[in-house]
């Protein structure tokens, strides 16, 4: 337990306005991921952070631009100050300048902050559309790196140079990081060999009276296969202890809570550095078990920077750090403030990273002119904000008085257990039939998608995948439909779960029964 590794790198866009960030920013991060949520779009609208894979490698970037600088806060208008930030908490920088224009004044001081760190910096010199201004571009070098790039993010130019490179300057993969790779590998692995009609799931489980005779061409997963191959692909993460990141905007009260908690443990087991530089996370016993804080370095420190949009992006990066590693994360809330377009972003994150989350609403002690109903308003109103996300489990807590802040932790590993469920295939397919009979997908274009069955791939988060007849076809809300319908059946309490729809290679014997038998 005691080396957990880090999770996903974090690569900052540091330069002046208008160079250039946010365009290579939305180049390099994929949409994919953010589709998976109409509402989504509400939340990732300005993104700050998004997820990025180049060559095999996922990393987290961060565009330390696009924030509306408060006027008249000189300290706030600074580019050193973001950048400072950001490199605080970055494994490698992209320093973006303008070829159009050339080293500016503002670019020189920014040269000189970065100049300070260790990390690895890469100069992009953006807008070099053309070979003339692949020229210009040159001028940068006597900024002193010798990774300087000509890019054009309009353009694409120059661009997969540049993230090779950035590859190349990433810190090393994390064990879970490979571990999550494996597991993704050997699901999808199988789930091709199911739909290739070489794997039968349905021979587990009840299904089996479906054909009594066997399906003789297909070779059928023994139990014993499955439980080993389950067995494989938990292997990497099933011994930990439940990890979870406190995370939320400045002042909340995540480390009067931190306290608050820790104050209730008194025997705290130990602190364990973290992989970030001054990351540290602590355990904490929990019956006969042990829970792991993830980052209470970062929870508890204070003062160090101000206030303000910089101080929010800070934190946020912060938090994106801690999640990667934890397997819940409990966003803070402040029972005053409500939810601020920074709380959606990190729970959009939590959602996108696969995390469990708990919605935790602090400072309940000061909320004015309490009734028995001012709860379930706050909570109705939280839904309406976050309806991605009905199914995360809210409290009201007060970190000052002590208040349900246990039930704090108590949640987070029910939703720990709910993230690890899995569901027997025999079981989930008696299920879907019964759905998909009675609310089959609709029609397009004069055709309607079958869907023949579903299998849990994964766990952690739970991954079902449904194989179907034209997959493409079946749309956003029926996909939300089923999810709703399985959340019903199984609970998942504060999981995301994902659907994965393929298409089916062939027709199954299984489904069309034998000639001169019954379906069923
Ligand atoms: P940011 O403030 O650093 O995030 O900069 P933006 O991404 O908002 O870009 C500032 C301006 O530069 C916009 O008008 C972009 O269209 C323009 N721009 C960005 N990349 C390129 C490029 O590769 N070539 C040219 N010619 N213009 C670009
Ligand atoms: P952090 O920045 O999220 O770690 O927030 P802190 O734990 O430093 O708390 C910020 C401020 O809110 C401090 O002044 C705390 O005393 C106060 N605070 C934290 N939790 C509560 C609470 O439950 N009730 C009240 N009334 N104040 C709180």
């Amino acid at each position: 337990m005691a080396n957990r590794s880090a999770g996903l790198p974090v690569v900052a866009f540091v330069g002046r306005p208008n160079v250039g960030k946010s365009t290579l920013f939305n180049r390099v991060v994929g949409d994919d991921r953010a589709a998976i949520v109409e509402d989504r779009a509400r939340t990732t609208r300005d993104r700050l952070y998004g997820d990025a894979e180049w060559n095999g490698r996922r990393f987290i970037v961060v565009d330390t631009g696009g924030l509306e600088v408060a006027p008249g806060d000189p300290i706030e208008e600074a580019v050193q100050v973001q950048a400072r930030l950001a490199i605080s908490e970055a494994d490698v920088i992209v320093f973006l300048v303008d070829a159009e224009t050339g080293p500016t004044p503002a670019d020189l001081d920014a040269a000189q902050l970065l100049r300070r760190t260790t990390k690895p910096v890469l100069v992009a010199a953006n807008k070099a559309d053309n070979q003339r201004r692949e020229q210009d571009a040159t001028e940068f070098y006597s900024f002193g790196w010798e990774d300087t790039f000509a890019i054009s993010a309009n353009h694409g130019r120059g661009v997969g140079d540049l993230l090779d490179a950035v590859v190349w300057a990433l810190p090393p993969e994390s064990v879970r990081e490979v571990a999550r790779k494996a597991r993704e590998v050997q699901a999808d692995a199988w789930a091709d060999e199911v739909a290739a009609g070489r794997l039968d799931p349905f021979v587990i489980g009840v299904d089996d009276a479906d054909d009594p005779e066997g399906d003789d061409d297909l070779e059928a997963e023994t139990p014993e296969a499955e439980a080993a191959r389950w067995d494989a692909l938990m292997a990497a993460e099933d011994n930990d202890p439940p990890a979870i990141a406190f995370v939320g905007r400045p002042n909340v009260g995540k480390s009067s809570l931190l306290n608050s908690l820790l104050g209730e443990n008194r025997t705290i087991v130990s602190d364990i550095p973290g992989t970030t530089r001054d990351a540290i996370d602590t355990t904490i016993p929990w019956g006969r078990s042990e829970i792991v804080l993830i980052d209470t370095a970062g929870i508890k420190r204070r003062g160090k920077v101000a206030n303000g949009p910089a101080a929010d992006r800070y934190s946020t990066l912060r938090a994106l750090k801690a999640i990667a590693r934890a397997d819940v994360a409990v966003l803070v809330l402040d029972a005053a403030d409500g939810l601020t377009a920074q709380d959606a972003h990190v729970a959009g994150y939590v959602i996108e990273e696969g995390r469990g989350l708990v919605l935790a609403v602090n400072k309940w002690d000061i909320v004015e002119g309490k009734t028995h109903k001012s709860f379930d308003e706050f909570v109705t109103q939280l839904r309406r904000d976050l309806p991605f996300i009905d199914y995360a489990p809210i409290v009201s807590i007060s970190a000052k008085t002590g208040q349900r802040v246990q039930r704090v932790l108590e949640l987070a590993v029910e939703v720990w257990g709910e993230r690890r469920k899995r569901i027997n295939t025999g079981e989930l397919n008696r299920l879907i039939r019964e759905v998909v009979e009675r609310t089959p997908p609709a029609m397009v274009h004069g055709r309607r998608s079958k869907i023949r069955y579903a299998t849990q791939a994964g766990v952690a988060p739970p991954t079902f995948v449904f194989f179907a007849t034209d997959p493409a076809s079946i749309h956003f809300s029926y996909r939300r439909f089923l999810e709703n319908r399985l959340r019903e059946a199984y609970g998942f309490d504060g999981t995301p779960i994902k659907l994965v729809f393929r298409e089916q290679a062939r027709e199954k014997r299984v489904y069309k029964g034998k000639p001169g038998k019954s379906k069923r």
